[in-house]
């Protein structure tokens, strides 16, 4: 029985589910089963645009390590979906003096798929590569954190003006929203319960989390706030079409992230085309462009405007840092 039928008998059987559960389930399997990314996927990230991006967080994160005092530390990534962020770090950060003897790398992956190509990038990168499924269980020692579009996968809660939940029910035998009533007002509660933990890792031991993703910082006024969509094949579809065979996101609430993390300090949030530019993007696209054959300085230079572009993902990507006591991280 696939995905889908499963999961409408489930409804049939056990009544509305909640976006949450929804959202949820869909992802588990969606991730679970294939490789999402690229031309041939359902969507493209930063990393798998362009090199610059894994290298510049590679470049903060180190620069983030000798500000601590270049510690025992835990490089930790969450949703590294191909790998190729963690690889361009390393890659980035392999001339920093004792970065790579002094870290041990935290993979947090779910999917079984992913872990599998992720340990294929990763193979001869570092001596000390483990994968986990949650931020439980990390080593005791500062933490060097970076997730990138990865809060956006976790599920969503939407509440109705009366408070109560919305769900999604089946009508006919397809899905179906029960309360079509808008404005929704929409909750991470599990965003928030890691962006917590993270917080409380680094008040205890000390370092640094870098989360990158789109999303706001204010909900805005009028309350309504829908965001939950869905991509396939790099088009938007009916979230409720196509369930597990889409990739379900929603937009970040920085402000509530910033809010779940206590005890460490918050930076402003930026954006991506801020952050990537004060970081040096535009000089290291043209060093790569004087290094590079012809004809591929066309891909180097559109790469980096698809990054830093506020037409592309320059503004609808956000940055937020949190430190322990440290002097501003750069960028911010
Ligand atoms: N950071 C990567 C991939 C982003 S896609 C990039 O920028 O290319 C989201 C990633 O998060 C995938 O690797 C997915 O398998 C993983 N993921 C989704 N939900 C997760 C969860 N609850 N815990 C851990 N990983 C999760």
């Amino acid at each position: 029985m696939s995905f889908a039928q499963q999961l409408l008998e489930r409804i049939a059987r056990d009544g509305a589910i909640s976006v949450a559960d929804y959202m949820e389930a869909c992802n588990t399997h969606y991730y679970a089963t294939r490789d999402p990314f690229g031309g041939t996927g359902d969507f493209i990230t930063a990393p798998e645009i362009s090199q610059i991006f894994g290298e510049l967080v590679g470049a903060w994160l180190a620069e983030c390590w000798l500000q601590l005092g270049s510690p025992e530390a835990v490089l930790c990534e969450a949703g590294p979906g191909r790998g190729t962020l963690m690889q361009d770090i390393l890659r980035a950060t392999a001339r920093v003096p004792q970065f790579h003897a002094r870290i041990r790398i935290r993979m947090i992956e779910t999917s079984p798929v992913l872990q599998a190509l992720q340990q294929r990038t990763l193979r001869s990168a570092h001596h000390d590569i483990a994968w986990q499924q949650n931020f439980t269980d990390l080593p005791s020692l500062p933490l060097l954190l970076v997730a990138n579009e990865f809060f956006d996968a976790l599920p969503i809660h939407h509440f109705l003006p009366d408070g109560s939940e919305r769900t999604i029910s089946l009508r006919n035998g397809t899905l179906c929203w029960t309360e079509s009533a808008l404005p929704v007002q929409e909750t991470s509660p599990l965003s928030c319960n890691i962006m917590a933990s993270i917080a409380s890792h680094i008040r205890q031991q000390g370092g640094a989390a870098l989360v990158i993703d789109y999303g706001y910082e204010h909900p805005p006024a009028e309350r309504t706030i829908d965001t939950l969509q869905a991509l396939r094949h790099h088009r938007y579809v009916d979230p409720l079409h196509s369930p597990g065979d889409a990739d379900l996101t929603a937009h970040v609430n920085f402000g509530a992230l910033a809010q779940a993390a206590s005890g460490v300090q918050i930076w402003p949030v930026i954006t991506q085309g801020d952050f990537l530019r004060r970081l040096g993007a535009e000089l290291r696209a043209t060093a790569l462009c004087k290094q590079a054959p012809q004809e591929q300085r066309h891909k180097i230079l559109s790469g980096l405007e698809r990054l830093i572009s506020p037409q592309a993902m320059g503004t609808l990507f956000k940055v937020l840092a949190i430190t322990s006591s440290l002097e501003k991280p750069a960028g911010f």
